[in-house]
């Protein structure tokens, strides 16, 4: 195709996108696809656009606890699967998260972030009611929004985080093309996934879903996952670099690049531009904050509390203990770019505004 016919196509793209028309599956495999820089700036620029209308320059910043380390599951591009001898594999204590949680909160992080691995002591024995009075206590004694990162669970455990008033459940697809989940997802069911995140909808939750790139996607799956998150409901969508991870089969696989993860995300800004968008430190660490947030993204995740031996999900160990992955640390990136840390009352006011 002609490079001007590309450009009036992705300017014509870029107009719907301003005015909040829904994109097609090849519009949004077109803006995921550009490589010429000025095509570049402008889809950045309207992802920027999208997220000032309705967020202003507020970001929101999360804290993240990972609970349990353990997994039942043997997911190729995991650190933590099964399989794998590499990782620290530990379940923190009630007490001890709790505490943390209360420090994240004084560090002035608006949600707690409570993940685990399908940890075979709790999945297989359905021993659910410790997480449930861990993320309800958080909840109610720290005072905090809390998101729970279980993996798949029964309908009684969502039905239970639901009358807990725990605010949020996020559970990643990782790919919407059933046949690479199956292949990623060793002997996982892609539906019984997917149906988890409804339920938790159902149930009046609000609902995180994520795709990664590099993973053996296409263009056109990347595409398909971002309508799909849309199709769905979601109201937090995650697009994010897969990074190798040492002792697994995808240990050589080459990551993706910076500019895929930036597209990846301006193309969700441009299909959700009223959903939170997470840019995630557990990727490339704080240096990779501000690309990010020029794409779109609204959300700082994965900040993680340091000297408490603590795990991140995608990089164990990337800047957590020099303490910059704290809301101190990150703080003059946020700032150089003109946006600020939004008060604890403006997300507040943005969850109740999104369950209604
Ligand atoms: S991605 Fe989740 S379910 Fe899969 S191995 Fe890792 S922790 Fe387990």
């Amino acid at each position: 195709m002609h490079s001007s016919s590309v450009e009036t196509k992705l300017s014509n793209i870029l107009e719907k996108a301003l005015s909040e028309q829904s994109l097609s599956q090849k519009d949004v495999e077109l803006v995921l696809s550009v490589r010429n820089m000025e095509d570049v700036f402008s889809v950045l620029d309207v992802a920027r656009e999208l997220r000032e209308r309705h967020f202003g320059k507020e970001v929101f910043a999360y804290g993240f606890v990972y609970y349990d380390t353990m997994c039942r599951n043997d997911c190729l591009f995991c650190y933590y699967r099964r399989s794998n001898k590499k990782p620290p594999r530990y379940k923190k204590d009630f007490e001890e998260v709790i505490e943390l949680s209360h420090l994240l909160k004084k560090s002035g992080v608006h949600l707690i972030d409570l993940t685990l691995g399908e940890d075979p002591a709790i999945h297989d024995k359905e021993k659910f009611e410790e997480i449930i009075s861990l993320a309800s206590t958080i909840k109610t004694d720290v005072d905090i929004p809390v998101m729970v990162s279980p993996g798949v669970v029964p309908e009684w455990v969502i039905k239970e985080f639901s009358e807990e008033g725990i605010d949020w459940y996020a559970c990643y697809q990782e790919t919407h093309n059933p046949v690479l989940f199956s292949k990623l997802r060793i002997k996982q069911d892609y539906d019984t996934r997917l149906n988890v995140k409804l339920k938790a909808k159902e149930y009046g939750m609000l609902i995180e879903d994520g795709m990664l790139l590099g993973v053996g996607e296409s263009i056109s799956d990347r595409a398909h996952s971002i309508l799909e998150m849309k199709r769905i409901g979601v109201n937090q969508a995650r697009s994010m670099c897969f990074v190798p991870q040492e002792g697994t089969p995808m240990e050589h696989v080459p990551p993706p690049s910076v500019l895929e993860q930036m597209l990846a995300i301006a193309a969700t800004r441009l299909v959700h531009p009223d959903r939170l968008i997470p840019a995630s430190l557990d990727v490339f660490g704080v240096n990779g904050l501000q690309p990010m947030l020029l794409s779109g993204a609204n959300v700082v995740t994965s900040l993680v509390y340091p000297e408490t031996g603590l795990a991140g999900v995608a990089n164990a160990t990337l800047d957590v203990e020099e303490g910059r992955r704290t809301l101190e640390g990150i703080s003059h990136y946020i700032h150089e770019l003109g946006l600020k840390i939004a008060t604890r009352k403006s997300y507040d006011r943005w969850m109740k505004k999104e369950r209604e």
